[in-house]
Order: structure tokens, then sequence, then C-alpha cells
């Protein structure tokens, strides 16, 4: 590969689009082509079974579907293409994202039902298997494994086994989770599960892909039609036949995304997993130290957000604070908890504990400028 300037590096702590390396931002330089050559296609085919793999599932019985667009396409793919006739999908609704699929089953007039459960708590799953047993059009159970908006982890393994004792499909929101927590498609009873590549893969904005249950993408054929351009068995049923995504693919995304996924396998999965971790533990160390409080119990949380509380400081407004940070490289995040005053701290990307330690040096030279009391004031 030719060699590239550095590329100035941002240490981004929201949650997603994440830090890459510059050999993944390089790797989208490539000549010009056109996505309906074998070529290309070649690499969607080898990077649908990555993906497939990272999830360790069986090629025999699980397929990815791809697609350009955000996240959110894929919850609108699967929310809209698995239900069937006169069937319902049940929404164990704990956060904003998992909210989401509640929205999009409403926004296409479908049957569902969203259970409401407490946003600072994980699932609680004799909830959600009460919810299950008692509604038998239940087809479709919905959920999200690490609700981005408070950092709580689901235990999705256990919701999964009692979706499947009552034989329903379970699709679960990964986006905040695919290759940073190890998941395994069999172990953990999913059947279907979704991300995108600017997340936890640490490549660009623009493709993201459901992995999923070929069997039931099939029998999802004979289901009502909802959406055209995210209806999931046609868009696998193009990759399959023609090899190619059905629309124009984000074709330098998906050269950044090959690159990202061979460095996915260099690291791998443990010592990935261990990575983001560490950051996390640095930036719980930087803002015990500042005295900053947290919301949610660290023994419920991912490992990889953290929803840090406003302190009641006078000095202390967001959008300054955001700012002083911004001007040196380091990006945070508003909170998501309901009308809690928060703001957030993600671990995603490729920073080290190294990054983090350089951040609390700008937060703590922010706070001295901007006047914020050390350790935090809250009443
Ligand atoms: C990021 C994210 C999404 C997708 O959001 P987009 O803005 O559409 O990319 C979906 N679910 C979860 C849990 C997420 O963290």
């Amino acid at each position: 590969m030719a060699t590239y300037p550095k590329v100035k590096r941002n240490v981004l702590l929201n949650p997603g689009p994440a830090t890459t390396t510059d050999t993944v931002k390089y790797a989208q330089v490539v000549p010009d082509i056109c996505p309906r050559e074998k070529e290309f296609g070649q690499i969607m085919k080898d990077m649908g079974e990555d993906l497939v793999k990272i999830v360790h599932g069986d090629l025999d019985k699980y397929t990815a579907v791809l697609f350009t667009g955000s996240g959110t396409i894929n919850i609108d793919s699967t929310v809209s293409s698995l239900v069937p006739e006169g069937k319902k999908i049940l929404v164990l609704d704990n956060g904003a994202y998992s909210g989401r699929a509640a929205e999009v089953a409403q926004y296409y007039h479908m049957d569902y039902i969203d259970l409401k459960l407490p946003i600072t708590e994980p699932i609680d799953v004799a909830k959600a298997e009460e919810a299950i047993k008692s509604d038998p059009d239940i087809a479709v159970v919905y959920c999200c494994h690490h609700e981005t908006g408070t950092g709580i982890l689901n235990p999705i393994r256990e919701i999964g086994a009692v979706a499947h004792k009552y034989d329903k499909i379970f699709v679960v929101d990964t986006t905040s989770t695919y290759a940073m927590i190890p998941i395994d498609m069999d172990k953990d009873n999913l059947d279907f599960v979704m991300a995108s590549a600017q997340k936890g893969l640490m490549s660009m904005t623009g493709l993201s892909y459901v992995v999923g249950n070929t069997a039931m993408i099939e029998a999802s054929k004979n289901n009502p039609t909802r959406s055209y351009y995210t209806n999931l068995f046609m868009q696998y049923d193009f990759i399959k036949n023609k090899g190619e995504m059905h629309f124009t693919p984000p074709v330098q995304t998906v050269y950044a995304t090959k690159q990202a996924i061979k460095e996915y396998w260099e690291v791998g999965e443990q010592a990935k997993w261990e990575r983001h971790q560490s950051v996390w533990e640095a930036l719980y160390k930087g803002l015990d130290k500042l005295g900053f409080k947290t919301i949610i119990p660290r023994e419920w949380q991912s490992k990889l957000v953290i929803s840090v509380l406003y302190p009641d400081d006078p000095n202390f407004d967001f959008q300054t604070f955001h700012d002083y940070l911004y001007a040196r490289g380091f990006t945070i995040y508003p909170g998501k908890v309901s009308d809690m005053p928060t703001f957030r701290l993600c671990a995603l990307g490729t920073i080290t504990p190294a990054d983090i330690e350089d951040f609390f040096v700008v937060v703590e030279q922010a706070m001295k400028d901007l006047k914020i009391q050390v350790p935090c004031v809250y009443k």
C-alpha cells in the first residue's frame, strides 16, 4: 500500500461513529469501480461470511443481509419483515433504542406490544416471560442488547431461552455490542442480530447488516410486505441470486470495512473486548478522581457507555464543556436518560487507556478554566 500522511487523530467518546485507524481510513482510497463487477461481488460475499463468523454463526444456518444506511435501517427491516399476517411483535422496551422498534411498528401500522420497562434497570426476564406467555399472537420478541442511551446491558441469553421456549423468533439489536462484546448466535439463543460498520467494527458510516436465521428469512417471504427498500427477504434473495446488493452499496465504506474486519481478526475477539473494558475502567478512574457521579450501577453496565450526571455547579454548561474538549480533539456526547441531565462517555473505537489519561488531563484543565468545582458538587 502507498504511504499516506497521518490523519489528525480525534478521540471520539460518542456512541459511534468511532475513532478509526488510518489504515481503515485509507482503505477507502481505491481505483473507481462499478459495484456490479464480479471483483466487488466477491468482496461482498466474503464480507457477508465474515459478518456471520464474528457472531460464531454456522454458515449453513445463518446469513448476513447487507443494507446501505445507518443502523436504524436494520431495525426498520427486521420489524417490518418478520411478522406474519395477523401476528404481533413484542418489544421489550427499556430505553430509546428498543423504543425505536416500537416506533417502527407504529409507523408501519403493525400490531405490536410496547412493553415499557424501567429504563435504569436491565430487562427482568420474569416480566418478559409473563408478556410472552400472555398473548399467543406474538410471533416475534424484540429487545436491545446494550441500550446505548443508558449503558445498560440486557440478559439476552436468558430472554432468548424464554422466547424459544414459547417458539418465538428472537430479534436483538446488537448495534452497540457487535464486534465488541463476544456474541454467539446459538449459545446466546439468537435468531437475528444487527449492527452497523461504524460501531464495533470501527469502519465508516453507511453500511449496516442483519445476521439472521436463513430458514426464517426464507419463511418471511410469505409475510405482508410493509416496506420496499428494507424488505429483508427481497434483499436476501437478491444478494443470494445475483451476488450483489439490490441497490447501490456504499462502495468506499465496503472497502474500509473489509480492512476493518481484517484488523478485527488480527486483534481477536477476546483481546478487543478486553481493550474496550480497559478503556471503560480508565474512564471510571478519571471520573471517580474528579468526583463525577454516574447513574447506572456498574454491575448492570455494558462497560461500553457511561452516563454521567451533570454536577450541580452553576459554572457547568454541557455545551461549553463539550466545545472546550472538542477544540482539543475529544468528543463527548449528550445523554439519553429521559429528562435526567447526563452526558455520555463511550469506550467504542480504537482508543486506549492512554487516550483516556490524556482526556482527563484536558478535562481537569477545562474544569479549572471554566471554574467548575473539583471534586464535583452534587446537592
Ligand atoms: C447506533 C445504534 C443504532 C443505530 O443508530 P443510527 O443512528 O441509525 O446509526 C441502533 N441501535 C443501537 C443500540 C445503537 O447503538
